[in-house]
């Protein structure tokens, strides 16, 4: 499993996926999810350029950050999995973007843990596009007023949405969810007068489609490191 390899050709499929549809490549944030990988690795994946990762449970990241933030000066650190409200507190300390903000008890948290601390913490909100029982994320239909609930938060700043579209092997199947987050960023920033800059989409197996559909931040695991351990 070559790191340095795997990133370069990811770079060129994102260059490739973004020309098609005129798009400035360079606007676009390569995170590689770095869930149940190893410090060793994740330092391949910085030096062979990457300067954003993606963690998916508190505690696994918190550990890591904390043993990789020197040798890792410019890393980026964003939590990308679901977010239990008792470790809002620490999520904030750690994250400088939070894709997973959901639900109004966990705003209200966040908002509270942030002031705290003297931050405004960056987050997107996270939608259950597919409406999967499974998945984390806020009910389309419940979007809005989340929104709105957020905008209010003095210590949060909405910076844009987050999905994870049900699974298909023909990744195009996955267009329609994409191109469904961008209209309701679109609709939102048109009602409420906001720039919401960030689309966090697509995974290893649909992130050209995810760009193509206008994602600004791909969020890349077993593209970049192979299987997960688990
Ligand atoms: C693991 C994970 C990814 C990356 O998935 P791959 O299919 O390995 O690229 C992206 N987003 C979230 C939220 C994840 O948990």
């Amino acid at each position: 499993m070559d790191i340095r390899s795997n990133v370069e050709k990811i770079k060129e499929k994102i260059r490739e996926a973004a020309d098609k549809v005129g798009r400035n490549s360079e606007e676009i944030i390569l995170l590689a999810a770095s869930k149940t990988q190893s410090p060793e690795k994740i330092i391949q994946a910085y030096e062979a350029g990457i300067r954003y990762f993606g963690e998916n449970r508190v505690q696994e990241g918190m550990k890591k950050i904390d043993l990789l933030k020197d040798k890792l000066p410019e890393a980026h650190w964003h939590l990308i999995g679901g977010l239990q409200t008792n470790k809002a507190k620490y999520a904030v300390r750690y994250f400088e973007l939070i894709h997973s903000l959901d639900r109004k008890e966990l705003a209200d948290e966040l908002n509270k843990r942030a002031k705290k601390i003297g931050k405004v913490q960056d987050v997107l909100i996270e939608v259950n596009i597919g409406e999967e029982e499974s998945k984390y994320g806020v009910k389309p239909d419940q979007l809005e007023e989340l929104f709105k609930y957020a905008l209010e938060k003095e210590n949060l700043n909405i910076l844009g949405l987050m999905c994870i579209p049900p699974y298909f092997e023909d990744k195009e199947k996955s267009r329609p969810y994409f191109k469904r987050l961008r209209e309701m960023k679109n609709e939102l920033e048109e009602r409420y007068k906001v720039k919401l800059p960030h689309l966090s989409m697509g995974m290893s197996h649909d992130f050209d489609v995810a760009i193509e559909e206008g994602a600004t931040i791909v969020r890349i695991g077993t593209a970049i490191f192979g299987e997960r351990n688990v």
